[in-house]
């Protein structure tokens, strides 16, 4: 039900970025520094060494148990199964270790009546961890959960030693990010939208506003067009998918109204307390809309952000003012480029509606089955095809690019540049492209699409990226949904035996 909130429980408990970092032998290396890191944080907090190497060897221990229960990032992509309604009986039922009313009581809350567990396998083994260990085990556990969270904000010594591990030996980092720019990153986090409100008084430009939302209609035409044209899906999938569009709400640049921080606490002591202060905020922003009307107004970003998203319970697109800027977009540029980059950003963002994930939220955003049996068996199909493309990529040595994690993105990277294409195509009004530099306009779309995703990490970053992001690695988006589509083998003459071609039967067209 789309119209409420409710409260979700998920797993949690450990210091690397994934279960995965537990088992797998990739990450042996982040392992051995990460037992180094755990070992030096206690040492700071006051222990001496050999203390400091008994906890750190329980509390990895106690980690890599909760870490042994929890679902892997791509059985995360399966909706269904992380959608599990509770009651406060079963919930009391499967962990009788902690007493939930008191929890609850402590953060706030209520018990509520109902609530979802997210990875239930987690819940369901949660009092086996628990019992594994005894009360002073878990105080530490405790302890270190705080200090890694406040790290970053204490003396630089600590500061230092979170960078060493999290900066350094898992991203590959060579040197800290300079002051101010650690310092905007914590605004930008904590108090966005103060600062997206000076941020969009001195940057925003209507102009370019009105384009995007411009190219936000032409996107949305395409994308009906396209939806008709497909002939694997019946008339009456095809309806709900319009509905979808139809419904659809779309945000552009910064909210209407602007989160009121005024009781907030900031001063100039602490840096950490600030940070307490703007955390214990957002927790109660988010507790106090239990029971609450749904606000689909609000912003899932910052207005800076140079980002853009698709929620499937809200059912919107939403574009931040700091997308809308070079490299992405330019108010002054000619339509190839702005369709090739943002324009298949725009259809990206709406094509999120329809990938593995959307596809299962109706037009109002509930959890809800809209396709007949054999749409979505014929969907299913074309999905894997991605999949397998993306699969067979090599990102690092043996390491390959994660198709099943990464499928939604590759779906709507595919399904947004191919939207993107005909709406350019239809700002023709039937006219040849213009030439410039030599290129059509079909050819600069494709070019400006490419590089839009150049970009470069360290070797650590990447793999970090490859087993935690549901992005591909930039190297591949930039041309794998290329070589599926019809329009850009016609754009440029591709042909057999070319870089870029692929037989026909592997290549993929599901928007
Ligand atoms: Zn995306």
């Amino acid at each position: 039900n789309s119209n409420r909130y409710l409260i979700y429980l998920g797993q949690t408990g450990y210091g690397l970025p994934d279960r995965d970092y537990y088992f797998l032998p990739q990450f042996e290396k982040n392992r051995e520094a990460y037992h180094k890191h755990v070992k030096n944080m206690f040492v700071i907090l006051g222990n001496n060494e050999a203390d400091a190497i008994k906890k750190e060897a329980k509390i990895y221990d106690m980690e890599k148990s909760l870490a042994e229960f929890a679902m892997n990032r791509a059985s995360q992509r399966d909706i269904q199964k992380l959608y599990n309604p509770y009651s406060k009986k079963q919930l009391q039922d499967t962990v009788k270790k902690i007493n939930w009313d008191l929890y609850f009581t402590g953060i706030g809350l209520k018990t509520p009546d109902t609530l979802v567990i997210e990875h239930l396998s987690f819940y369901k083994n949660l009092d086996k961890v628990i019992a594994k260990y005894s009360i002073g085990d878990w105080k530490e556990f405790m302890k270190w959960r705080l200090i890694r969270r406040a790290s970053g904000y204490l003396d630089s010594k600590t500061e230092m030693e979170s960078f060493e591990f999290y900066g350094k030996a898992l991203s590959g980092a060579k040197e800290m990010k300079p002051r101010w720019k650690r310092a905007q990153n914590e605004i930008n986090r904590n108090v966005g939208e103060i600062l997206g409100k000076l941020y969009v008084e001195s940057y925003f430009n209507q102009e370019s506003k009105d384009k995007v939302s411009k190219m936000v209609e032409n996107l949305i035409v395409a994308y009906r067009e396209r939806i008709a044209s497909r002939t694997w899906m019946s008339e009456e999938t095809k309806k709900e998918a319009n509905r979808k569009l139809d419904k659809l709400i779309k945000k552009f640049g910064f909210p209407d109204t602007w989160k009121d921080y005024s009781s907030m606490a900031i001063g100039t002591n602490s840096y950490w307390e600030n940070v307490k202060s703007a955390t214990v905020y957002e927790h109660n922003r988010n507790i106090n809309k239990l029971g609450k009307p749904v606000d689909k107004m609000e912003w899932g970003m910052t207005p800076p952000t140079v980002n853009a998203y698709y929620n499937p319970t809200t059912n919107e697109i939403a574009f931040p003012a700091g997308i809308m800027q070079i490299p992405f977009f330019n108010a002054k540029a000619d339509d190839a480029f702005n369709y090739g980059i943002m324009g298949a950003i725009i259809g990206h963002e709406l094509t999120h509606g329809f990938d593995d994930q959307g596809s299962q939220f109706d037009a109002d955003g509930n959890l809800k089955m809209w396709w007949t049996e054999t749409d979505y068996k014929n969907f299913t199909e074309k999905k894997k095809l991605i999949i397998e493309q993306f699969n067979s990529f090599v990102a690092i040595d043996t390491l390959h690019v994660n198709g099943e994690l990464t499928q939604g993105e590759n779906i709507a990277d595919l399904g947004g540049l191919t939207m993107a294409y005909y709406a350019y195509k239809k700002s023709l009004n039937g006219k040849k492209s213009p030439v410039m530099g030599g290129f059509t306009g079909e050819q600069r779309l494709f070019i400006a699409w490419a590089q839009g995703w150049k970009n470069l990490a360290r070797e650590a970053a990447e793999k970090q990226l490859l087993a935690t992001d549901p992005h591909a690695p930039g190297k591949f988006r930039g041309f794998a949904p290329l070589t599926n589509m019809p329009e850009f083998y016609e754009a440029f003459n591709i042909k057999e035996g070319d870089k870029m071609y692929r037989p026909q039967a592997v290549r993929v067209e599901i928007w």
